[in-house]
């Protein structure tokens, strides 16, 4: 439960972060420290040296920009989930964002945090995915803005360079049609299973929370809708192309049942 040494620094701005990224080979960027400081602690990431962009208040906002809301990396997961701005022009982000760990958790970690950290049972990783959403990244050749669809590469892997700080993520205004739930056992749990729907074209898009490796699309279900399938049949192709985790909360089979149910549920939801 003691992290192995490392050197602390804390920057001023993106710019220095990027500085230091590149000329230190195994160096981290901390924020809120929320999923970093537990996996050091556990002794599954050693960096050298952590690099502190937890107070870069310039990558705090959430702004409207035309059919879009840009949500600044740093933003905390309560700022997202009580912004005016996501509650009226994109309701499931605030939505999901209220939905992570306790009151404490919401305050101190961050949205980019949740995305960079690419683990497949975080909230709002499969909600950016069934938005296709963008991520904007940042490092030392300038900026760069990447697809929600090609973000998530493999466990804890995203498509960040190592010396790249994840800076911004848009969201287009999605206003109906949409539904996030979560399973969970106890109100401050992870999700046994999420799933976020979209509507979308007289169908839906439809992201996956732990049903493996990374952040999902629910693809088979997509495919029956935009056939004609009615929901409930639709539904029944929820575990398609997944390979859930067994753990003390659910086994494989268990998830495989209860992500058809969610996803029954989530398209009723979004598609009434
Ligand atoms: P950090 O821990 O600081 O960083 C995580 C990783 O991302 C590190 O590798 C870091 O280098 C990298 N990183 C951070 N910011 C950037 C950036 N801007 N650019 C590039 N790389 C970056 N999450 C859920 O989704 N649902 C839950 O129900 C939930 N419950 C939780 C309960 C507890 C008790 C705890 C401790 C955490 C929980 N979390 C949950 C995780 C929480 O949401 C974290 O805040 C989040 O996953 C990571 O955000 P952070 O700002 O703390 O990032």
């Amino acid at each position: 439960m003691i992290p192995a040494a490392f050197d602390y620094v804390r920057v001023e701005s993106v710019d220095d972060a990027i500085a230091k990224l590149s000329s230190n080979e195994d160096a981290k960027l901390l924020a809120g420290g929320h999923s970093l400081l537990p996996a050091m602690k556990l002794r599954l990431a050693r960096p050298s040296v952590l690099i502190d962009i937890g107070r870069l208040q310039d990558l705090s906002y959430v702004r409207e920009d035309g059919d879009r809301i840009a949500i600044g990396a740093l933003t905390r997961h309560h700022d997202v989930a009580t912004s005016e701005a996501l509650r009226s022009g994109c309701p499931i982000v605030a939505d999901a964002a209220s939905s992570i760990g306790d009151p404490q958790v919401r305050h101190v970690g961050t949205i980019g945090g949740s995305v960079a950290h690419g683990d497949p049972a975080g909230d709002m990783p499969s909600v950016l995915l069934a938005l296709e959403a963008t991520m904007v990244a940042r490092g030392p050749n300038g900026e760069r803005e990447i697809p929600a669809t090609g973000f998530f590469t493999s466990l804890f892997e995203t498509a960040l360079e190592p010396n790249e700080v994840l800076t911004e993520i848009r969201v287009p205004k999605a206003t109906e049609g949409w539904s996030f739930l979560k399973f969970r056992r106890r109100a401050i749990d992870w999700a046994l299973v999420g799933v976020a729907a979209i509507r979308s074209n007289g169908g839906a898009r439809i992201g996956l929370t732990n049903m493996g490796l990374t952040p999902l699309r629910a693809t088979g279900v997509e495919e029956a809708l935009s056939g004609g399938a009615d929901p409930a049949s639709a539904a029944e192709r929820a575990d398609e192309g997944t390979a859930p985790p067994s753990d003390a909360f659910g086994s494989d089979e268990y998830r495989r049942h209860l992500v058809k149910v969610l996803v029954r549920r989530a398209l009723e939801e979004a598609m009434a």
